[in-house]
């Protein structure tokens, strides 16, 4: 008996620690809604919409990468004293889909990516029409759970839509200009989703999802494909070893330029609160500069 009420003291403090750490991140935020989330995609769009009017707790750390993840006991507690849980989908992240059954009543699970066609590559964010439906959803639970935080809620969600509507238009302008139309990317296949509305064409040297090792052969393929093809760039993300890009630079003459798949946040981008959009108009402007269209 006495081992079962120090398990559920210790696993209280873990909680209450949990979200003692969103608060000492964030002093001004009020105590409700407590809002979990998966990453960071959902984390800054629910931030954008919600401001200061919700907690809102990120399980994966920045730096971490989204297709893997070892949840820990606090992370039980945290999520049964939340209002909702927002992840992306079971594809993405099956270590969410599995936290989203131990829910208890009080707590909405949202799969943002529930409703959408089923597609191959489960980086459905960046297509930016995808996240606008995902930013929709969220301000919609929020409207649910918090009614009287709506006015702001509602006021920063149109804010938001029309920033990515802005977005969009940037995007189609500046892609149609482009001299060339592939883009090989020294990461993993994140970007699909991202190029396919605008006719251009990935090719990455691993999967969709992170893959520890890769492969010599791959590697060979896509430094032929460069000096074929005489692109001037590729394409490379924070998550993968710096080496692999300069080794197929230094081979081929081309530069190395970045592309955020949003989904893994840098420590530092994540300490600045750098939003959906930002990270976007980064990759709009990588894509301008190495496949030379004109910015809009
Ligand atoms: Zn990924």
């Amino acid at each position: 008996m006495k081992k079962i009420v120090f398990l559920l003291l210790t696993l209280l403090i873990l909680g209450s620690l949990f979200w003692w750490g969103v608060k000492r991140s964030a002093p001004s935020v009020k105590t409700e809604p407590r809002l979990v989330v998966s990453g960071y995609v959902p984390y800054t769009l629910a931030k954008q919409i919600a401001g200061d009017s919700a907690e809102i707790l990120m399980l994966l750390p920045p730096g971490a990468e989204p297709h893997s993840f070892e949840p820990t006991p606090g992370v039980l507690i945290a999520l049964n004293q939340a209002d909702a849980f927002i992840y992306i989908s079971d594809e993405l992240e099956p270590w969410a889909k599995e936290l989203a059954q131990t829910v208890g009543a009080r707590t909405q699970v949202l799969a943002l990516a529930k409703s959408f066609p089923t597609v191959q590559d489960p980086h459905v964010w960046m297509n930016i029409q995808q996240a606008q439906l995902m930013a929709y959803q969220i301000a919609a639970l929020l409207a649910k759970i918090a009614p009287q935080n709506r006015a702001v809620t509602d006021e920063n969600y149109f804010k938001l839509a029309s920033e990515l509507d802005d977005l969009q238009t940037q995007f189609s302008q500046a892609l149609a200009t482009c001299k060339y139309h592939e883009v090989v990317h020294i990461g993993h296949l994140a970007f699909g989703n991202l190029l396919q509305p605008y006719g251009l064409t990935l090719t990455a040297l691993s999967g969709t999802a992170h893959e520890g090792e890769h492969s010599v052969k791959k590697l060979t393929e896509l430094i032929r494909e460069i000096k074929d093809k005489q692109l001037p760039a590729i394409f490379t993300e924070e998550s993968v070893s710096p080496g692999l890009s300069r080794t197929v630079a230094t081979e081929t003459g081309v530069q190395i330029l970045p592309l955020y798949s949003i989904e893994h946040i840098s420590k530092q981008d994540f300490e600045n609160q750098v939003t959906y959009a930002e990270l976007m108009r980064r990759n709009l402007q990588s894509l301008t500069r190495g496949l030379i269209c004109q910015a809009s």
